[in-house]
């Protein structure tokens, strides 16, 4: 290229100035960060300077419209946000979408509180300084027949408190089958090594009989640890020692037993299909000492960590200053409190706590709300696509259950160009869609999709079904 041309070029590139003052920039004003919005514009113009002096023949008219690139760039950076979201995989503790969702009670309260201010620590009765945790540790114990109560961030740090607290630099007893990696690298044998105390492995892995715990007590034993196997299940030729005989056992030898539930099962669900486990207030009842487990899992609360138990173990652990490190904001809490009353009030927590109402919904239901949802999708979708009523399982996630799925109907939905392109289009609406794929087709489970979300499902396949073309994914 000559000289002159380059020139002539290069003065064909827009000033950043002029751009972004620009009505079409002004549509960013206010929702997407300036600095940002300049910096790409900065990029794209950079970018064509660039071709042009290095003579390459490449630059072209889309090179030239700067808006749509900036707006596309905003967007997928938009995509990395935390946004509200539509989970149609059915699977009703799904870690990635921020686990349980909350109860109506517990998303009005936390509303509520975040107009302005709210009584954290004043004591509504005297006007005094309060504490952050006394109504929610009361509530706690209201529910479930625990004497004390205590609540940290997650059900990690409560193991990390609990371990540290009460039996730092002594000897841990727990059985080889539950030495469990619960996800994101959290290992039950690491946080013990973090809070000082000594890792004492008894029984092997399939099998553990109360006799491996008795002979590994020492005069330096401090603690009976018991870990719910949530995320495996081992089966074949096992043995384990039930919570009761340790309960037993750690009376007998005047040693507190610490039992890491996990979950936070309140109710029984045997009456719809599940296998039998010991919820936290069975365990409570049958006399563990300490209890610790999850906010956000079956409990159906905010992420949080519950420990339970007798007062002697749980009130030293309020002075401890880990404590201070550890306590919950004012959101969790409100939403935990709210939670509990919701516990304790309702007739039905199936029916009112979302998480238990997912796992209990009756299949007839289920599927009748599927048929439905069907036929909607039917009246909208367009010629080439098949949608039929589909049989299949939803998993339950969030390391509960392993093994266990619910019988569920789901909307099943074949498109001509592929589950693949479908799914992708259907997670690129706002609010994005998650669904599963199976046999090249999408699957829409309708046992997570409660509320607003049915609407803005139903919205965004009108809006895939409309989509002329499918742009390439980036
Ligand atoms: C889920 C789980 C944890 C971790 O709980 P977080 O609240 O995610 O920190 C620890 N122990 C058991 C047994 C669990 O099921």
């Amino acid at each position: 290229m000559e000289k002159e041309d380059k020139k002539l070029l290069l003065r064909t590139i827009p000033s950043l100035e002029k751009l972004i003052s620009s009505d079409e920039f002004k549509n960013f004003k206010g929702i997407y960060p300036r600095r940002l919005v300049l910096k790409i514009a900065r990029n794209c113009i950079e970018n064509i300077r660039t071709k042009i002096l290095n003579n390459s023949s490449t630059v072209s008219v889309d090179d030239y419209s700067i808006y749509s690139q900036v707006k596309e760039e905003l967007q997928r950076w938009d995509r990395h946000g935390i946004k509200r979201v539509i989970n149609a995989t059915g699977v009703p503790l799904h870690t990635n979408m921020g686990r349980s969702p909350l109860c109506e009670r517990a998303k009005k309260r936390l509303e509520s509180i975040l107009e302005t201010y709210c009584s954290l620590e004043i004591d509504g009765e005297t006007g005094k300084r309060g504490s952050r945790s006394k109504r929610v540790e009361k509530l706690l114990s209201e529910f479930t027949g625990a004497e004390s109560a205590v609540v940290v961030n997650n059900d990690s740090s409560a193991v990390l408190l609990v371990l540290e607290n009460l039996a730092k630099n002594k000897e841990v007893i727990i059985s080889r089958g539950e030495l469990v990696e619960i996800g994101g690298g959290f290992r039950i044998p690491e946080v013990m090594e973090r809070s000082g105390c000594h890792l004492v492995e008894v029984g092997t892995t399939n099998k553990t009989r109360l006799i491996d715990y008795k002979k590994a007590i020492t005069p330096n034993t401090g603690m009976l640890l018991k870990v719910h196997t949530s995320n495996f299940k081992i089966i074949g030729f096992t043995e384990s020692v039930s919570l009761e005989e340790l309960i037993h056992m750690a009376k007998s030898e005047n040693l507190p037993l610490f039992y890491d539930q996990g979950n936070g099962l309140m109710i029984n669900l045997m009456p719809y299909g599940f296998e039998h486990e010991l919820n936290v207030i069975e365990s409570i009842k049958a006399g563990v000492d300490i209890i610790a487990f999850s906010g956000d899992k079956l409990f159906g609360g905010p992420q949080g960590g519950i420990i339970l138990g007798k007062k002697k173990y749980i009130e030293p652990l309020k002075n401890d200053p880990l404590m201070r490190a550890l306590r919950p904001d004012k959101m969790t809490l409100a939403c935990l409190e709210a939670t509990i009353e919701e516990y304790l009030t309702t007739e039905n927590p199936e029916e009112t706590i979302p998480i238990l109402n997912m796992l209990t919904e009756k299949p007839a239901k289920l599927k009748k709300r599927v048929e439905d949802f069907i036929q909607e999708l039917i009246n909208i979708k367009n010629p080439e696509t098949e949608i039929n009523l589909t049989e299949g399982f939803s998993e339950i996630g969030g390391g509960t259950f392993p093994g266990f799925s619910l019988p569920t109907f789901m909307a099943g939905i074949k498109s001509p160009e592929g589950a693949n392109i479908l799914q992708e289009k259907l997670r690129r609406q706002n609010p994005s869609i998650y669904c599963r794929i199976s046999e090249d087709q999408v699957l829409i489970d309708l046992r997570t999709i409660k509320g607003n979300d049915r609407k803005d499902l139903l919205n965004g396949f009108k809006k895939v079904f409309t989509e002329r073309q499918f742009n390439s994914i980036d």
